[in-house]
């Protein structure tokens, strides 16, 4: 059984136009597979303004918070009336965006009468982008000719109560999955499936986290055994670098598994970072496609690609970072320091993104987001005050305005040079690395340099590795 799942965010869903291509990019893959589900994100820019309207409530701004809800009911309204020609499709759901936008006021009202928001009311919030766009997209399909149907997700992926990013549980999601929709697929519909939203086992209403509906469309195509997941954005594909920064960045045809969870990791924005868990094991292909440019072929995300020697396939950066440095030559020997310098820095609850130790054992470097910073440093001093107070440890200090720059390439592994000709390059510019780090995954190489001069590091390294391969 050939099964397709194909998730469209918010850009792709953001106008009436976004919303008729969606509708013909569905009509033309229809007939190539027996079962088609579609995932949709809300409208463009819904989930931050419900987000807004939320805080604004909190604040006890009515007004505003209200003038947001009524913009989004005539964004909901004027979309309508741009896709849905039909007068009945119109009517009912007219009638169930009236629903939502009075849920959504009566939620607002009580948040601010409370004075606060808990992470259960914000997912019960940010849910309504896609519960109001999947009905509206079914009907445009509807329009268009095809059978359709809206499906909540929270009748069909069963998480934890971990809220704003809720963890699947597993068995539970398949069985609801299949209970639900295999009905709709053998006669043939195709369900619009809303991103992002799960609920509990008791089901109350939670979300997969920010950009979750990639993931929703990952958990389908687990439950399903789908044969491909396709995820339409409205960038050609998974690009070597970001092309606001590296102009001549290109779009990478085929990526492996390993590679784009090193991507994912280190901040580029192309898939929620945990999209690929529920489809490696499965070993089905995800491609990221763009739906303003539906023939390009876009990228394919694949268990291994033909790994090049030496081949480097990305670069991207995670800014806003500190490299903490604690230092002493009383250091030397003693164990436990790293030990007690990172259960310091964990009670912090910071993330560490980089670790180095020189052989002299004289300092540890790690590098932690800068708005951590402040905490991490008070909290191991104090860790550290009987070594502090002996000079065993000379002090403990931050250099901020750091960026992390990282090449990623499955061709990395027993390669030799690659890290040469990458120092190479940052030299011959003038640019000085502070720190360097190698997973021994050795699907990747971080360096880390000033703030400053990340964007020239970045096109140097693309330049040197990228594009003269
Ligand atoms: N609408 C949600 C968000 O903006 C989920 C998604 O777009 O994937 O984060
Ligand atoms: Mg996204």
């Amino acid at each position: 059984m050939s099964t397709l799942i194909m998730k469209f965010g918010g850009t792709s869903v953001g106008s009436a136009e976004a919303i008729e291509q969606v509708g013909s990019i569905v009509q033309s893959h229809n007939q190539d597979w027996e079962q088609l589900v579609v995932v949709v994100s809300a409208m463009r820019g819904v989930t931050d303004t419900l987000i807004r309207c939320a805080e604004l409530a909190v604040q006890g701004e009515e007004d505003q918070y209200q003038s947001l809800i009524e913009k989004i009911n005539e964004g909901n309204h004027a979309a309508m009336e741009e896709v849905i020609s039909d007068g009945a499709e119109q009517q009912q759901l007219s009638a169930q965006f009236d629903e939502y936008i009075a849920e959504l006021s009566a939620y607002c009202r009580s948040i601010q009468v409370l004075g606060e928001v808990t992470p259960r009311g914000m997912d019960t919030i940010t849910s309504m982008g896609e519960r109001m766009n999947a009905p509206l997209v079914a009907a445009a399909l509807r329009g268009q000719g095809l059978s359709a149907q809206a499906v909540d997700a929270a009748q069909l992926i069963v998480t934890d109560d971990s809220f704003q990013h809720a963890n699947p549980i597993e068995d539970e999601t398949r069985k609801k999955v299949r209970e639900q929709l295999q009905p709709l697929l053998s006669e043939s519909i195709i369900p619009v499936v809303t991103g992002f939203v799960a609920a509990t086992q008791d089901g109350i209403l939670t979300t997969l986290g920010r950009g979750g509906s990639d993931f929703t469309a990952a958990i389908l195509g687990d439950s399903l055994d789908a044969s491909e997941v396709w995820t339409w954005t409205d960038v050609d594909g998974v690009m070597t670098a970001d092309p606001r920064i590296v102009a001549n960045a290109r779009v990478i045809p085929e990526l492996s598994f390993s590679e784009v969870s090193e991507l994912a990791y280190f901040g580029a924005k192309v898939l929620h970072p945990k999209t690929l868990r529920p489809i490696i094991e499965r070993d089905i292909p995800l491609w990221v496609k763009n739906t303003f440019n539906p023939d390009f072929a876009g990228t394919k995300i694949i268990r291994s690609s033909p790994s090049i020697e030496g081949k480097v396939t990305a670069i991207t950066t995670i800014r806003d970072l500190s490299l903490v440095t604690v230092e002493g030559r009383g250091m030397l020997g003693i164990p436990g320091i790293a030990a007690r310098t990172f259960a310091a820095v964990a009670r912090q609850g910071a993330s560490v993104l980089m670790i180095s130790q020189a052989s002299s054992e004289q300092s540890i470097c790690f590098v932690i987001p800068t708005k951590t910073v402040l905490g991490v440093i008070q909290s191991i001093e104090s860790e550290m005050e009987l070594e502090l107070s002996r000079r065993d440890i000379d002090r403990v200090w931050a250099q901020p305005d750091i960026v992390i720059v990282t090449a990623v390439g499955a061709g990395l592994r027993n390669t030799p040079g690659i890290a040469g000709r990458i120092f190479s390059a940052l030299g011959d510019a003038g640019i000085n690395v502070i720190a360097i780090a190698q997973g021994s995954s050795e699907f990747s190489i971080s360096i880390v340099v000033a703030e400053q001069e990340a964007d020239e590091a970045m096109r140097q390294i693309h330049r040197e590795v990228i594009l003269n391969g």
